[in-house]
């Protein structure tokens, strides 16, 4: 019998263990993606913390789900509950999606390959190029080693002096000694120093935000305190993609340079996933007209 569009008998879920969790995006964009298909999935959200995880992950095996997504604050507490790491997964230490594979469970992280994705979209080619990126958190490391796995030449790392210093520092050793499809130089320097910060923006192709500066509760800031450091013919990116224009992306625009958001990445990611867990490719022209 055709399916009329509604759970069935044979659906399949789709979930997303986060907490917060119902501002998530990705529950519309997927089941949008699945209607527009016809494909006989549902996606649902479940506010699900590290205490509950294992117990999650075990329901997940014991239900023989297809797959799903985690996000903070489950990211890096996953790895443990898995059978298998994708190079994606195993180089940033963190999984956004999830794949079962007749009954193993493979993590993989696609938010760097979204980044890398949506800069192809806007006609952007990392190979060859160099980024100077700021931050060292999970979105930035996703940003870091997927631009090195496709052939970047170098990345100067700008990390503030907290808790994720020492992440910049292993993610340019990382790079610097473990990737080797290219041969790209990571260097890393504390955000302090605005000096250097100037100098290698001036030499970079790319600048990326790659934290939560710009989005609640630091809205209305930028991590550029110079606007004068960006010029045309840089291109400007940011993680945040709300609001959708934070003031580096204002400050890139009005320098005549090329600011692209985090809405790209955030669909471009969800994409990847969903090809993994239906081997079929999202209709994301249709998602961008209807949501965005
Ligand atoms: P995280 O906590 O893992 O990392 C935060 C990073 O920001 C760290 O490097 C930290 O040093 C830096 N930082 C924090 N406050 C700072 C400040 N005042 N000045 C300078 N640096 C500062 O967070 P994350 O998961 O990497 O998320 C960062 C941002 O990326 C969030 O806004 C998140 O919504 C966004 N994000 C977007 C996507 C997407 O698909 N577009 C995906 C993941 C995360």
């Amino acid at each position: 019998m055709q399916n009329l569009g509604v759970i069935d008998g044979k659906t399949q879920l789709i979930g997303l263990f986060a907490t917060p969790i119902r501002h998530s995006l990705s529950p519309t964009m997927h089941n949008l993606a699945f209607k527009k298909l016809g494909l006989n999935y549902a996606y649902m959200a479940f506010e699900v913390g590290n205490e509950e995880l294992e117990d999650v992950i075990k329901g997940m095996r014991a239900l023989n789900l297809r797959g799903f997504n985690v996000s903070m604050p489950n990211k890096t507490k996953i790895l443990p509950y898995l059978d298998e790491l994708a190079d994606s997964a195993q180089l940033t230490g963190s999984v956004n999606t999830v794949v079962n594979e007749n009954g193993r469970l493979i993590g993989h992280n696609t938010d760097g390959r979204g980044y890398t994705r949506n800069l192809k979209e806007h006609g952007f080619d990392i190979r060859g190029k160099k980024m100077t990126l700021i931050g060292s958190g999970g979105a930035a490391t996703s940003i870091a080693m997927q631009s090195a796995l496709e052939g970047i030449s170098e990345i100067s790392i700008f990390a503030r002096n907290d808790q994720f210093y020492a992440r910049a520092v292993e993610n340019a050793r990382i790079i610097n000694e473990e990737i080797k499809q290219f041969s790209v130089k990571a260097n890393v320097y504390p955000l302090e120093n605005q000096e250097q910060l100037k100098k290698e923006i001036r030499s970079s192709d790319l600048l990326v935000n790659g934290t939560g500066v710009g989005m609640k509760p630091l809205e209305g800031i930028s991590v550029i305190e110079d606007p004068t450091l960006l010029r045309p013919d840089l291109i400007v990116t940011d993680v945040i993609y709300s609001p959708l224009k934070t003031k580096l992306l204002q400050q890139a625009e009005a320098v005549g340079a090329t600011a692209i958001n985090g809405l790209g990445m955030m669909l471009w990611q969800g994409a990847l996933a969903f090809e993994m867990w239906t081997g079929q490719p999202m209709p994301v022209e249709y998602i961008q007209e209807q949501m965005f």
